[in-house]
């Protein structure tokens, strides 16, 4: 398949939008999910922070491609406090230091932009493959984003393959026991749950891969 799409300014801020309607539309299990352990307030949170993000890059006038992921991360890391606000923040913001100099992205520049959100929030959290957080669904989505370029796949299909890669990388959180977060407290509850987190990559990767194909 010959894709050739890319994503540019315009694109991104669907993606966004994209992203802000799936995590709403879920809101009510992603905070069921976080009150096993958590306090309950994921889905909540993250669903008004990104419903400021996409109000605050509507109304950019005529932005980059920088500045539509890294106004997106400030907005986030300030609209909500908590894990949400600084974790999630991270994310996009680091997704946008890979394109700092570009006005469009392939395939590989958003591979990049998911392996430095990644770095992002490692580098925030210190969240390590294991510990139940949305690191267990980025790691396997930059994984399977690197597989898919050296198999020369298109834009769509390399994030659709990191979106599956990262809804199976949320599911096998299940077993997992946390060790950040507010989790970690209750650390053994936290078993046979979805994390929260790792949940909401999925759905975001997941409407970012949708929003790709569709347009
Ligand atoms: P809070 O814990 O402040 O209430 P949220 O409920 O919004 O924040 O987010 C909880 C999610 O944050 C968890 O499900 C987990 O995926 C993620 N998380 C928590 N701590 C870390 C960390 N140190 N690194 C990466 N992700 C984390
Ligand atoms: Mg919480």
């Amino acid at each position: 398949m010959t894709d050739t799409r890319i994503l540019d300014a315009a694109l991104s801020i669907a993606v966004i939008e994209a992203m802000a309607e799936a995590i709403e539309a879920q809101k009510e299990e992603l905070s069921a999910l976080d009150s096993t352990v958590g306090d309950g307030d994921h889905g909540h949170n993250l669903a008004k922070a990104l419903a400021e993000a996409v109000r605050t890059v509507k109304a950019l006038d005529n932005p980059s491609l920088f500045e539509v992921w890294r106004t997106t991360g400030k907005t986030v890391q300030d609209s909500v406090g908590g894990a949400s606000g600084l974790l999630f923040g991270a994310f996009f913001s680091g997704a946008a230091r890979a394109v700092k100099a570009k006005t469009e992205a392939g395939p590989a520049d958003v591979v990049e932009m998911l392996a430095s959100g990644l770095a992002q929030v490692q580098k925030r959290g210190k969240a390590q493959a294991g510990d139940k957080t949305m690191v267990d669904a980025l790691i396997p989505a930059v994984q399977s984003g690197r597989a898919a370029l050296a198999a020369e796949l298109s834009l769509a299909q390399t994030l659709s393959r990191a979106a599956d890669a990262a809804q199976a990388g949320a599911e096998a959180t299940r077993p997992m026991i946390a060790k950040h977060g507010r989790a970690k407290f209750l650390a053994d509850r936290s078993q046979g749950y979805q994390d929260a987190g790792a949940t909401s990559i999925a759905l975001m990767l997941g409407a970012w891969a949708g929003q790709v194909v569709g347009n």
